[in-house]
């Protein structure tokens, strides 16, 4: 096909740009053609500043009314700008001379930016601009203008030029979906990429803005076909390969669960009984277990665990911190060495001949079961009789990295894999990203849980709460300040920690209070959530980074800042580290008024239920997948035009598509899950 032509085929693109276009996944004219704008500006129209609202783009024109450098916490050089219907402000962080004598009141200004609420009205900043001395002409594009992920040295110019050329091999393309009634209602292949690459149409502006275009839908639909066929068929190939049968450890299992202090929930024992299956036979295990923070996953783990040391071999648990591996270990531990089970600790703060030990451990077979984590597990760590993985807050971990982490932890061997995560995943979703998996959910919590109280306090509340800090701490207790910053930048948001736990310090001077973001080492991370956990610390002032499941039941306190700018899921995550002790464990959410209708929907959602699923479907509905799944969800940033919110309603024909194209078409699958899967397919190759 001359669409697989290299790109250098391509006017004005020599080796170094064809170097750099190989950074972006870019190899062929083909990679080039669906290479696809990630989103549109509209610049079609200019937007009158009294229609204005936060998160959007804008094209703008105004006259500039007042302009001024300030000083606040940093400097910067405003302009209050207005146009009749309303005004707004600009904002520049970094100027120059130039720029400052040119921003003059009474001259006209106009241009493209992201709105955003500032301290007095919306403002844009560092908006792209020009300016004039009267009102300038027609400042309108004839169509969207699409947007492309890009790499350093390439510009959007010249990749808009790029993918102009490549549409010329066009009528090269295979359309692999060409299958009768299942595609019949959506544009073929050729006009949909023409129609996303170059939306001419001024009356598809709308919906191809939102991504629900018909050609957009067309594209999804072969996006998400070709992922769940890749994970199908990776589940295939995965299934032929022989695990040892576990069925001879049974006895050591049963042992363990009767010796176990609580009974266990009708959930834990049915998903014991779905693994124990599972592990009887002599095919590949690949099992996913969701349920809720504190549903009680490693026990069910645990019970696994036994069954394979029972049977013989070994099992490894990974977890996604140092911390998680060293309370698994804490865990696993008091459970297990009552049954004279060897059990190994492969951390980074090992000496190089304790290290040694370990590996010369698991390799001979004289550790049956070895804790650390995933970093830990990718080098070469050698196993004598490996038959399980257990891969722990499996919701931290992308797809291609799940399938990596796995091969590596067992060159040669195949053990039965079991994953665990505390972010639910709705049916749907898992079909397309966990089709290499069998789901099962725990979805009831232990008796006798005592469940978190949630209130609602505004920010000029604070005083108040800091008085109730000190109350619980008074009391022996320990509480969670966690301020999560609206800024994207880890930087603002650790400088905001840090100012948080500054003014804590200063109004209460008889407590311990410490700090943890993220961008300390994780050496320093691990230290302070051990004296946290040790009760060195009484107040733990933080970023979002305690979110994964660390165990401090004395912790019965939680204070979140800005809760309204969070995403339900991750509220409901945090809001999880507490309420894990005896005692009655209060979350305040704290937010800044006035709050919108669906915050104030949302918050009230969070003080009503406890109940994850409930909770992340109604944020997935809301807010979309990447919140749900955590932005680390390396699998679901590959998407390139699906998005599995908005696109729910293809699911049912991407799971028939799939069943047809793998039973009838293998060639065209095989086709599709090429040009839209490349990367994860390597990895199904290994
Ligand atoms: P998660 O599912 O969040 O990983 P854990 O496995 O850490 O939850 O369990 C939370 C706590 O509940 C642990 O202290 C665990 O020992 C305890 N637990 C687990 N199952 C039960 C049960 N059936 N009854 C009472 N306590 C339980
Ligand atoms: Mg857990």
């Amino acid at each position: 096909m001359t669409s697989e032509l290299p790109t250098t085929h391509l006017k004005g693109v020599g080796s170094n740009l064809a170097q750099k276009l190989t950074k972006l996944n870019i190899e062929s004219i083909h990679d080039l053609i669906f290479h696809l704008p990630h989103k549109y500006q509209n610049r079609t129209r200019v937007v009158p500043l009294g229609e204005l609202s936060a998160g959007m783009e804008a094209l703008f024109c105004g006259q500039i009314e007042a302009a001024s450098v300030v000083y606040g916490r940093r400097r910067s050089l405003m302009a209050r700008i207005s146009d009749g219907t309303g005004w707004m402000t600009l904002r520049w962080f970094y100027f120059n001379r130039n720029q400052q004598q040119r921003i003059k009141r009474n001259f006209w200004i106009s241009g493209f930016g992201s709105v955003r609420h500032g301290t007095k009205s919306l403002e844009i900043i560092h908006p792209e601009y020009r300016i004039s001395a009267d009102e300038p002409d027609d400042i309108t594009a004839d169509s969207l203008t699409p947007i492309y992920p890009l790499t350093e040295g390439i510009s959007q110019t010249k990749m808009r030029d790029l993918v102009n050329q490549s549409l010329v091999y066009l009528p090269d393309l295979e359309d692999y979906l060409a299958i009768e009634s299942l595609t019949e209602s959506l544009p073929n292949l050729t006009k949909a990429l023409q129609r996303v690459h170059f939306p001419s149409d001024p009356k598809s502006a709308m919906t191809l803005m939102q991504g629900t275009d018909p050609a957009q839908k067309r594209l999804a639909l072969e996006e998400l076909t070709a992922h769940h066929i890749s994970l199908k068929r990776y589940k295939r190939k995965r299934q032929k390969r022989q695990s040892p049968s576990l069925s001879a450890g049974f006895a050591q299992t049963s042992q363990f669960l009767n010796a176990l202090p609580f009974v266990l929930t009708t959930a834990q024992k049915r998903v014991i009984a779905e693994i124990e299956t599972d592990i009887n036979q002599q095919l590949t295990m690949q099992r996913l277990v969701q349920g809720d923070v504190g549903s009680g996953k490693t026990v069910v783990a645990a019970a696994a665990i036994c069954q394979c040391i029972g049977a013989g071999y070994q099992a490894v648990v990974m977890a996604p911190t140092e911390l998680l591996a060293e309370q698994h270990l804490t865990t696993f531990k008091q459970w297990l060495t009552p049954f004279d089970i060897k059990i190994t600790w492969l951390s980074g703060r090992l000496s190089a001949a304790q290290r040694k030990s370990a590996l010369d451990a698991a390799a001979s077979g004289t550790a049956q079961l070895i804790i650390g984590t995933h970093a830990l597990f990718q080098d070469a760590v050698e196993f004598s009789q490996l038959g399980l993985v257990v891969v722990d807050e499996q919701h931290r971990f992308g797809v291609s990295q799940r399938l990596a982490l796995i091969n590596k932890a067992a060159p040669g061997v195949v053990p039965h894999q079991l994953a665990m995560t505390a972010t639910p995943i709705p049916r749907t979703m898992a079909m397309i990203f966990y089709a290499d998996m069998d789901v099962s959910s725990i979805d009831e919590l232990p008796q006798g849980r005592k469940p978190v109280e949630t209130v609602l306090v505004s920010d000029t509340r604070r005083d108040e709460l800091i008085h109730r800090v000190f109350n619980a701490c008074q009391a022996g207790r320990q509480a969670y300040w966690v301020c999560p910053l609206i800024e994207e930048s880890e930087l603002i948001q650790a400088e905001a920690a840090s100012k948080r736990a500054e003014d804590l310090t200063k109004a209460l001077p008889n407590l311990n209070i410490a700090l943890i973001h993220g961008r300390m080492k994780s050496d320093e991370k691990n230290t302070i959530m051990r004296a946290f956990r040790d009760h060195k610390v009484d107040v733990l002032v933080a970023t979002t980074v305690i979110e994964v499941g660390v165990d401090v039941p004395n912790a019965s306190l939680m204070i979140i800042e800005n809760s309204e700018r969070l995403g339900l899921a991750q509220l409901h995550q945090l809001r999880g580290r507490i309420g894990r002790g005896e005692i009655q464990s209060c979350c305040v959410l704290m937010y800044h008024s006035p709050l919108g209708k669906t915050a104030q929907k949302r918050l009230s959602m969070m003080r009503s239920t406890n109940d994850g699923f409930k909770i992340a479907k109604y944020d997935l509905e809301l807010r979309g997948p990447g919140e749900l799944l955590g932005t680390r969800q390396t699998g679901l940033q590959q998407l390139k035009v699906a998005n599995l919110v908005r696109d729910r309603d293809l699911l049912k024909q991407v799971e028939s598509l799939g069943k047809v194209l793998m039973t009838d078409n293998p060639e065209k699958a095989k086709g599709l899950v090429d040009r839209w899967v490349k990367h994860a397919e390597r990895y199904a190759d290994v």
